[in-house]
């Protein structure tokens, strides 16, 4: 086990440690649950500890899958040893069924299913609300390389051949999801997290949400819902 040394970075529902050993950081799950770039912020009970164990089995699940991650083990109840990466302010979004910003951008119907799955990339910027954006923009602007970029969009398709059967066994459709890649050792490395925060996920009979759309729209019972995605992929919380 690693000690925190020093916050080097507090973001809306994470902050990030530096420890004695430079190629690794802490990563800490709070409780804090931020939507709509951070204007509606509130505290969750449990949630930093619940995202913090669904994060640590699904990245394990992806390791096993052949996807290299940041992560390395769980401290503690709210909090995840990890790689130190040099991160890359690029979104990656795949969407399996039509949701969120494509429903209102393009005025496709929710819930339609796209097939093939689509790939999107926003600039990592709440000030700008993470606007979407493309690979010309990422080379000229320096955010990432074409090698780079091919590399991040092979993974994100890997991780949703993956997680949409992990999802579909238990029940419930992966909808669409965000992931963060950072660079290690000259290799891309996904980073960040992979929880019901940025990700949906719905029931797969009754079509209900079971992510942060529960607390962006205020349907209520959101840890509740969460630690129920969790148990029914065989997550335990106790
Ligand atoms: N997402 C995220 N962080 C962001 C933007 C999007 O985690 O800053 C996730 C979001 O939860 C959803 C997917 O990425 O699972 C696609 O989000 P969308 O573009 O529909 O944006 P939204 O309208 O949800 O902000």
């Amino acid at each position: 086990m690693l000690e925190k040394v020093k916050e080097l970075y507090a973001g809306k529902a994470k902050s990030i440690f530096t420890t004695s050993d430079p190629t690794k950081m802490v990563m800490v799950f709070r409780d804090d649950t931020s939507a709509f770039d951070g204007e509606k912020m509130e505290q969750l009970a449990r949630k930093g500890m619940v995202n913090n164990k669904f994060n640590a089995f699904v990245m394990e699940k992806l390791e096993q899958a052949g996807v290299p991650t940041h992560f390395v083990s769980l401290q503690g109840e709210c909090e995840s040893l990890v790689k130190n990466l040099q991160m890359l302010p690029v979104e990656c979004v795949v969407r399996n069924h039509a949701a969120g910003s494509l429903v209102k951008r393009l005025g496709i119907e929710e819930g339609k299913e796209l097939s093939p799955p689509t790939f999107e990339l926003f600039l990592k910027n709440d000030a700008l609300h993470d606007p979407m954006i493309n690979r010309s923009h990422c080379v000229s602007f320096g955010w990432a390389t074409l090698e780079q970029l091919d590399e991040m969009e092979r993974l994100t398709y890997q991780v949703n051949d993956v997680l949409s059967e992990l999802f579909s066994n238990a029940g419930m459709l992966l909808v669409d999801y965000k992931l963060e890649f950072g660079v290690f050792q000259g290799s891309i490395i996904l980073g960040d997290e992979f929880s019901p925060d940025g990700c949906r996920i719905w029931d797969k009979e009754t079509r209900n949400k079971m992510d942060k759309d529960r607390f962006r729209q205020g349907l209520g019972s959101v840890i509740e819902t969460y630690e129920e995605v969790g148990r029914r992929l065989g997550i335990s919380f106790d």
